[in-house]
């Protein structure tokens, strides 16, 4: 272990910190953000530069007013992203939490990213805060739907998926800009947060605020904490390890350690 305030950088060691954190840990949770999809070849639209998103601007078109106001638009933004979600596969860093995650070194994963690849990964106590892709909401009746028909469609044709009973039409459960996250996953994820003894956060820069303060309710109740991330984070001098590199392949190399010894 290293002392708090100087955490390891990217090293064997810092790895093999992580992974006996992760082995005494007995609440740990993980907290994850775009930079774990990113391998699976879904951009983070709110990275510049990412190609597909550069051409409009997200917080304009992917926001409650957008979709309220003209639909259509929202559904021509979107439809790339759908297809890449949809058919994105999870990669090593998701399969290694999944296998982390069945052997009881990981109580819950709390993620913002809607694309279901923790799940696809085999991951079952996952909590979104972002919502989801996987169901789809009636704007006019409330009935809920199970989103792969409407998305395959969708991805197919482009046509804004249509509720068949009222002919609504029907919103992905994912949070857009300007709307409020979803109660239930947020009491849960701050539950979580407080009880855990251990937060390991993976490829979330932090910025995205409610979720971004989740670190500090854990630190605040003496939990430790991982930081695996690309870039550097407003917690890393509070963190115990901090690995700024690729999450797909640091979380690997954890797992087997931790599994393994
Ligand atoms: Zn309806």
């Amino acid at each position: 272990m290293t002392e708090s305030g100087s955490p390891v950088c990217g090293s064997a060691m810092a790895i093999a910190d992580a992974a006996e954190l992760v082995r005494k840990a007995k609440r740990a949770v993980v907290l994850t953000g775009a930079g774990i999809s990113t391998p699976s070849g879904i951009p983070d639209f709110r990275s510049e530069g990412t190609g597909l998103w550069s051409r409009e601007e997200p917080l304009e078109v992917a926001s409650l007013t957008t979709f309220r106001v003209a639909p259509e638009r929202f559904f021509q933004w979107f439809r790339p992203l759908a297809g890449q979600i949809f058919y994105a596969e999870p990669n090593a860093a998701h399969v290694a939490l999944a296998k982390l995650e069945e052997a009881g070194h990981i109580q819950t994963i709390i993620t913002q990213n809607i694309d279901a690849l923790h799940q696809k990964a085999g991951s079952k106590c996952v909590v979104e805060t972002h919502g989801t892709l996987r169901t789809l909401t009636c704007t006019r009746c409330y009935r809920k739907f199970e989103a792969e028909l409407y998305l395959k469609r969708f991805i197919n044709d482009g046509q804004p998926p249509i509720c068949l009973q009222c002919n609504g039409i029907l919103k992905p459960d994912v949070i857009l800009f300007g709307e409020q996250l979803p109660h239930a996953a947020w009491v849960q994820a701050q539950r979580a947060a407080r009880q855990c003894d251990l937060m390991l956060v993976a490829g979330s820069s932090l910025e995205v605020l409610p979720v971004a303060g989740l670190p500090m309710q854990a630190l605040d109740r003496g939990a430790h904490l991982i930081i695996i991330n690309n870039t550097p984070t407003y917690v890393n001098v509070r963190a115990d390890v901090v690995i700024m590199n690729d999450v797909a392949s640091i979380i690997p190399e954890i797992a087997k350690r931790a599994l393994h010894g």
